[in-house]
């Protein structure tokens, strides 16, 4: 970063508004419209053939979620972002973005939950295959890709056992056969992950979880690095005249500066234009609130989840623990590599006494909220064998990597003796 470019402290606070100049408004302004006015037809005309960047219907853009986008954008080191409903809608907009019917993509295997069925159950049925590759080997991705394939996805701290994924070593095989890599970098965040520095040519974001950090909104965004070339015809949706856009061909007909992001473009004109996934700006306005303090919260989170491995390694009660950051851990290595940082707010462990077992201490817990959420600044604990996989039979749960007695942890922002205190009482009464 040159001296004169704000830094990630300076950006999380300040970047993509300044004060508003009809009211002075020093907070960013919630927009809360859905339509906005042209100044003439000529005006109106520009905007709707990209000609001209600007508002047009809050389903497609609004000035809140641009302020928010913005931000994101330069927080990833990346050249331009879409923020959506969720980050479910992220991941399958990108997707569809790149890749149509009759096409493959290739994906790590240790998936978020409602990820795996997406690419596994859903996907297929519109078209997509997906050929699964296992993180810890990456030239299994390279074994995996064929004529067909159009991205490779990983997330950048996966599940269920918190596997981070060397993302250089997939990035250059994504470049060796110029595909684009995308990166769920929802564990990670940009404050812990240089995401885009380390090969990455797409960053999802889930704001749900630690970028807004409160539990208090669902959203999701996706970052264009800016440097993915999209000519090869073997991306068609980028090549052949667009139907969905009159006929535009996204990698021929824009100017070499709108090329680079053509990505963002199309994601934005064609699948949330006409596909509606758009993100309230009420929601945009919490997410800015949070990404303010990511940069207070996220040595925090690490520092207390690096803390409770420790304290769970030592434990009697605990027949395993697994964190990134803690020494030992596979992931180790990599994480010194790239997450120097922190290694991020979630720790996974298994009880003695499997499924009962676990059971137990998550109903013993007081500090800790059973809930499905991760990334809060509470902490928070669920026991998913017997409740996200409970529909699973033991044999596939097991095929998932879950064990019966994994616990899973998102470690919150709370004095850490508070939370080392409760798990210890949880324990006792295992
Ligand atoms: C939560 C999560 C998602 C999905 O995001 P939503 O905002 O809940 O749709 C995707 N990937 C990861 C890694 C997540 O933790």
């Amino acid at each position: 970063m040159a001296k004169d470019t704000p830094r990630f402290e300076t950006l999380s606070v300040q970047s993509g508004h300044s004060p508003d100049p009809t009211t002075f408004s020093r907070g960013v302004p919630i927009y809360r419209t859905s339509s906005f006015t042209f100044k003439s037809a000529e005006h109106a005309a520009n905007l709707f053939s990209l000609k001209e960047f600007g508002n047009i219907y809050s389903r497609l853009g609004n000035p809140t979620n641009e302020i928010l986008e913005t931000r994101v954008s330069q927080l990833e080191g990346g050249a331009a972002s879409v923020s959506v409903a969720s980050g479910t809608a992220a991941i399958f907009n990108t997707v569809i973005t790149i890749a149509k019917a009759g096409d493959e993509i290739v994906s790590a295997s240790n998936l978020y939950g409602g990820t795996y069925t997406m690419f596994d159950a859903i996907l297929s049925d519109l078209g997509i295959t997906t050929r699964f590759a296992d993180v810890l080997d990456p030239p299994s991705f390279e074994r995996a890709i064929t004529p067909k394939t159009r991205l490779l996805f990983i997330e950048s701290i996966g599940n269920p056992v918190l596997d981070l994924a060397d993302i250089e070593a997939i990035s250059r095989i994504a470049k060796k056969h110029a595909l684009p890599l995308v990166v769920d970098a929802t564990f990670t965040t940009p404050y812990l992950m240089r995401t885009i520095e380390l090969g990455a040519d797409i960053v999802i974001n889930s704001l749900t979880k630690w970028l807004g950090g409160h539990g208090t909104a669902i959203g999701g965004i996706a970052t264009d690095a800016g440097n993915f070339d999209w000519s090869d015809p073997k991306f068609e949706l980028f090549n052949r005249p667009d139907p969905s856009y009159h006929g535009l061909r996204w990698a021929i007909d824009l100017s070499p500066e709108l090329r680079r992001i053509a990505f963002a473009l199309r994601f934005r004109t064609v699948p949330l234009r006409n596909l509606g996934a758009c993100l309230a700006p009420d929601n945009a306005w919490f997410f800015l609130q949070g990404i303010e303090t990511l940069h207070l919260r996220m040595p925090r989170h690490s520092q207390n989840a690096l803390a409770v491995a420790s304290f769970l390694k030592k434990h009697p009660k605990v027949e395993w623990v697994r964190y990134p950051g803690l020494e030992g851990d596979p992931s180790f290595g990599l994480a010194r590599r790239l997450l120097p940082r922190g290694a991020g707010g979630m720790v996974v462990f298994g009880v003695r006494g499997g499924k009962q077992a676990g059971e137990k201490f998550i109903e013993s817990l007081r500090l800790f909220s059973h809930l499905a959420n991760v990334g809060d600044a509470k902490s928070l604990a669920i026991h998913p064998a017997s409740t996200t996989h409970s529909q699973l039979s033991e044999e596939q749960v097991k095929a998932s990597g879950l064990t019966p007695d994994l616990v899973r942890l998102s470690i919150g922002i709370e004095n850490i003796e508070d939370i080392t205190a409760d798990l210890e009482s949880a324990l006792a009464g295992v």
